[in-house]
């Protein structure tokens, strides 16, 4: 085999992904993350199609099935939490067959962890300061660890990645806002809880949206129109809380108990939504997979999947080649580039319906969910986006037991 070692930066979702199944092949990956252990909290991610294929594949489905939730209901509610609309989410299950959960992405990176662990080297609290191509392997420096070479090098560290950095330019270049800012944190005890139905408030240019979670926890997740410069500081925790308070401070409905519930948190998830295009995934021996190559932003609701995609893409492609990685590079991107454009594509459509900006554009957005309760209109209005148009390859996995 041409190229053997690989590092691998993330353990996110596509990293831990990839390392199992270049395991699968017969590589030897190494994966780095710099946070000095895996994610907790954030927020929950809708997982089916190739996902679900995929940790089907890798022995995961069962855990999945059980770990996540089966939401039934999407419900909007006004100023007194009344219900203004809404749709029983039956359409989903019936449209996969029954292969859609939500799950807490944690969990998700969890479980995609667990089947690697022990298997491979993973170094928690590092990262990669410096790449150089050498003629036959990449030079890369640690943070903490010194130098060390590597046959191949894969970036799979998320909307903010660090290898695309180092290796193709700043963010600036590649990142397009979708133009509203994210936030998560989860609490205790919270009460009301809906079990299975996610609520959401929506108010133009905002959204505050309710999830009940396992072991009497609760998530809440903040939309709301925003640009915030890619190249300036990032917002610190404070700074952070202080925007939310500022934007939904003079919310009705629960939002004076959620800030208040805002107030005590130390973990809040906070980001741009954007996605990444670039003209090419890989440089030499560098490739990047999941949100780093391609983030599809929150707005597709797969972004997960495409991770997991790309990583079992990625593995098959450079086992195919027997480690040649300009073959492989190769033949990943034009597998996966014109159905994640497609998918990038869906995303920018349903941004502008996510929290419409004005009183209208939301009465609008929720004629249309209103209309989702006849037969055969949700049917048609998400069929096309929940039913994959890409085939899974298979491909040989000499390792996998
Ligand atoms: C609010 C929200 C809702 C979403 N809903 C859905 C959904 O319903 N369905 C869905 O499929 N997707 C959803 N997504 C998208 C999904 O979470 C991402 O697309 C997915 O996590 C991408 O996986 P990844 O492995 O590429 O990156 P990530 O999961 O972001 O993982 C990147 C990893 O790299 C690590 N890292 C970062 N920098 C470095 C560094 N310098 N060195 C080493 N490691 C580093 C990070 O700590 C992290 O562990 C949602 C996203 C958001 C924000």
């Amino acid at each position: 085999m041409t190229a053997k070692t690989v590092l691998i930066s993330g353990a996110g979702i596509g990293g831990p992904t990839l390392t199992f199944w270049l395991k699968a092949a017969g590589f030897e990956p190494t994966l780095i993350e710099h946070a000095a252990t895996l994610r907790t909290g954030g927020y929950v991610v809708d997982f089916w199609g190739l996902g679900y294929d995929i940790a089907e594949r890798m022995g995961l489905a069962g855990q999945i099935d059980r770990v996540g939730y089966h939401i039934r209901e999407m419900r909007i509610v006004d100023d007194r939490g009344e219900r203004v609309t809404g749709f029983g989410t039956k359409i989903f299950q019936e449209l996969t067959g029954g292969r859609f959960v939500t799950l807490g992405r944690s969990d998700m990176s969890r479980l995609l962890f667990e089947k690697i662990k022990g298997t491979t080297e993973v170094i928690f609290d590092e990262e990669i300061i410096g790449l150089q191509a050498c003629a036959d392997h990449m030079q890369v420096q640690f943070r903490h660890a010194g130098e060390r070479r590597f046959d191949l090098v894969i970036g799979a560290d998320g909307l903010h990645s660090n290898v695309r950095g180092l290796v193709f330019g700043l963010q600036d270049r590649f990142e397009k806002q979708l133009g509203y800012v994210v936030a998560a944190f989860e609490v205790r005890g919270y009460r009301p809880r809906d079990e299975d139905v996610y609520v959401i408030y929506g108010q133009p240019s905002r959204m505050l949206g309710r999830f009940a979670l396992h072991d009497d926890r609760t998530l809440f997740l903040f939309v709301f129109t925003a640009d915030i410069d890619p190249l300036g500081p990032m917002l610190d925790l404070p700074a952070q809380k202080a925007m939310l308070r500022g934007k939904f401070g003079d919310g009705k409905w629960e939002c004076q108990h959620i800030l208040e519930a805002l107030d005590r948190t130390l973990d809040l998830y906070f980001d741009r939504v954007s996605q990444i295009k670039m003209k090419s995934w890989s440089k030499g021996r560098v490739a990047l997979i999941g949100d780093a190559a391609f983030c599809v932003s929150l707005m597709a609701g797969q972004g997960s999947a495409l991770a997991m995609t790309a990583a079992y893409v990625l593995a098959g492609e450079l086992a195919k080649a027997g480690g040649r990685h300009e073959e492989a590079f190769g033949n990943y991107e034009r597998l996966l580039r014109a159905y994640i454009g497609s998918k990038q594509k869906v995303a920018e459509r349903f941004a502008s319906a996510f929290a419409p900006k004005t009183r209208w554009g939301l009465f609008l957005r929720n004629q249309v969910i209103k209309a989702f309760a006849t037969p055969g209109l949700a049917r048609l209005a998400f069929g096309r986006d929940l039913i994959d148009t890409l085939q899974l390859p298979d491909y040989r996995w000499p390792a996998l037991h």
